[in-house]
């Protein structure tokens, strides 16, 4: 039995105990749940199917505590969220400068889905927008597309401590619907940026925004980032210590499509959101978020993530560039329980 493995089976048997953070988080998430603005992704038809009344939160701070209210262990797809830490394995395949000559690291303001290349390097802007992303996925190491698929979802196996499935009808649907990418696909090839395996490469790209997460999964992976790389609680490292950073400062710059300005200057937590409904964020050396509700803006961000994260940011003086300490100590809010703190 896994260390996580034991966290679950001792937390099943735990009952309520009570931290002023799990409170809080519970008023959160009555503040925001009867927000119903927004729609569910649609252009990806199996995501229309999504209910739109979920709603989870979910802290991991870096001392492996966890907290958690709602919806919190309800799967859906980590789209657009996997982007960040596929980035980080190409940059580990790879290494720092090469994945820069294919890819840039400068926020378009366009939407994640636009037919733009940064044609004067001849390379797509960022590895957060899909061009980019799926030049990431291109740059995969593997020697046939099973092994590839697998490295990626033993990646995200060691960011949360325990193994994904893939959602074989969202990623039939975007196989079958994603013309748009299949386009940028070919664009990128006709000047030589992704290599003739299209296809493949695009079935990746599908499989990897497929996998199925949690709020508590995206939690922990921001958690394992701001832990330096190593997941809290089982202790595995699941990146290169060395790449750590460039993740979480792409994160900061584009996770959030054309709001990623906008979100660092109102909520300055790195973050990266997909349009499965998840935002995972990271505040370096103290906590992951992780929250899903699948009601989006016209931008593609979750409308009740963005205001958790305000109230978060707020509340707890969490933004990057806070230069002063905020009233409410977060350490005397995470205090309750040594292991756990859910209801
Ligand atoms: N799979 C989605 C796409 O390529 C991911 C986009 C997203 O979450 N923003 O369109």
């Amino acid at each position: 039995m896994s260390h996580f493995d034991n966290l679950h089976s001792l937390t099943s048997s735990i009952t309520a105990v009570t931290s002023p953070l799990r409170q809080y988080l519970h008023e959160l998430h009555s503040k925001y749940h009867p927000l119903t603005d927004g729609v569910v992704a649609n252009y990806i038809p199996e995501l229309a199917l999504a209910d739109p009344a979920l709603f989870g939160i979910a802290v991991v701070t870096t001392d492996g505590q966890i907290f958690e209210v709602g919806d919190s262990t309800t799967l859906f797809t980590s789209q657009a969220i996997s982007k960040a830490f596929v980035y980080g394995l190409a940059l580990e395949d790879h290494g720092r400068d090469y994945i820069t000559s294919k890819v840039g690291l400068e926020a378009t303001g366009e939407a994640f889905n636009a037919i733009l290349l940064d044609e004067k390097n001849n390379r797509p802007y960022n590895p957060m927008v899909n061009g980019g992303a799926i030049a990431i996925t291109n740059l995969i190491k593997g020697q046939h597309p099973t092994e590839r698929l697998k490295r990626i979802l033993d990646m995200f196996k060691r960011y949360t401590g325990h193994s994904h499935d893939i959602s074989m009808p969202v990623f039939l649907s975007e196989k079958a619907t994603g013309h748009r990418n299949r386009a940028m696909a070919f664009l990128m090839l006709n000047v030589g940026i992704v290599s003739d395996n299209l296809e493949e490469t695009l079935d990746l790209y599908f499989q990897q925004c497929s996998i199925l997460v949690t709020a508590r999964d995206l939690a922990m992976m921001g958690a394992t980032l701001a832990n330096g790389g190593v997941n809290p609680i089982t202790q595995e490292r699941a990146i290169d210590a060395q790449y750590v950073q460039d993740v979480i400062s792409v994160m900061l710059t584009c996770g959030m499509y054309n709001y990623s300005g906008e979100w660092a200057c109102r909520v300055g937590i790195p973050a990266k959101s997909g349009v499965g409904g998840g935002i995972t964020a990271v505040v370096p050396g103290q906590l992951g978020i992780g929250t899903f509700s699948p009601l989006l803006d016209d931008k593609g961000n979750s409308i009740r993530g963005i205001k958790v994260y305000q109230d978060l940011s707020k509340d707890f003086g969490l933004h990057l560039f806070n230069a002063t300490r905020c009233d409410r100590d977060l350490n005397a809010w995470t205090k309750g329980s040594p292991v756990d703190a859910r209801s």
